[in-house]
């Protein structure tokens, strides 16, 4: 959604510019049986970034995910996407608020064609008495041909999505998230299982998506990391460890020795 603002003189000014926050945590906690795999967390994202979460195993990304889409409640503290508390929400109203969130395995319909699972996605298709024919417009289908074509899907669509290769149901996830409109996208290690040549395609469309929205992204690949990240965050035990640069994270002593060292 895009908004303006009519500043004296009348010069219309974007409210997209760089430097605008939209993703602001605000010191997030998680508590599993008195384990805090979120410990006191802030960090902001802001709108056309691409921004890498690293960290070793077990340090709370995935988590930190769940919080900001509603899957898990945190303890204490909040999440504000444009400004509104997320934590109050449904999983389903941050979906609607503008979240897209994808798991760390893909979860596509298999037994569905590739066209079929885009159709399925779009937000107001979840409505009654809302049958194939109404997704069949030439709007729709101009749509979903353009998604698939960002995600390298356009020769597919007829393909039984469980016929996809690992890489592919990967891209076909996203463009399912795209076909919902998200502000923000959360990816949870995308390029997991893919082959070289698909990570670098990955990373494209990453950038390309985060041209005109924005991207948080798991990753373990620094290689990728370095390639794609505007800013890099880094967890350790629930916890800010470091933030900067990728190359900046990756000169940082206690990044080394907590993480990249291994
Ligand atoms: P990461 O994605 O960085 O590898 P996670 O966010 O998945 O780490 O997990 C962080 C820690 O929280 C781990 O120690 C994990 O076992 C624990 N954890 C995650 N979810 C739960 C849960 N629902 N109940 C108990 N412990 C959990
Ligand atoms: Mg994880």
């Amino acid at each position: 959604m895009s908004a303006a603002l009519v500043m004296p003189g009348g010069h219309v000014a974007s409210m997209e510019q760089a430097g605008e926050q939209i993703l602001r945590v605000e010191n997030l906690t998680v508590s599993f049986d008195g384990f805090k795999a979120v410990d006191n967390l802030s960090l902001s994202v802001e709108r056309n970034e691409l921004r890498v979460i690293i960290g070793p195993n077990g340090a709370g990304k995935t988590t930190l995910l769940d919080m900001i889409c509603g899957k898990t409640k945190p303890t204490a503290g909040r999440v504000l996407f444009n400004g509104v508390d997320l934590t109050r929400m449904s999983e389903h109203q941050i979906v609607r608020a503008g979240v897209g969130r994808k798991f760390q395995t893909p979860s596509v319909y298999e037994d569905l064609s590739v066209l079929e699972n885009f159709e399925i996605s779009l937000p107001s298709m979840h409505g009654l008495f809302q049958s194939l024919t109404f997704r069949r417009t030439p709007q729709v289908r101009a749509r979903i041909e353009a998604i698939a074509d960002q995600v390298f899907l356009r020769d597919q669509l007829d393909r039984r999505a469980g016929q996809l290769s690992h890489g592919q149901k990967q891209w076909l996830e996203i463009g399912m998230l795209l076909m919902q409109g998200p502000e923000l996208l959360l990816l949870d290690e995308p390029v997991a299982g893919m082959s070289p040549r698909e990570r670098e395609q990955t990373g494209d469309l990453l950038s390309r998506i985060a041209a005109g929205k924005s991207v948080v992204v798991i990753e373990h690949d620094m290689d990728f990391v370095q390639r794609i990240a505007h800013k890099v965050t880094v967890l350790h035990q629930g916890k800010l460890l470091s933030e900067g640069s990728a190359a900046e994270v990756q000169a940082d002593r206690r990044v080394i020795d907590v993480y990249l060292g291994h």
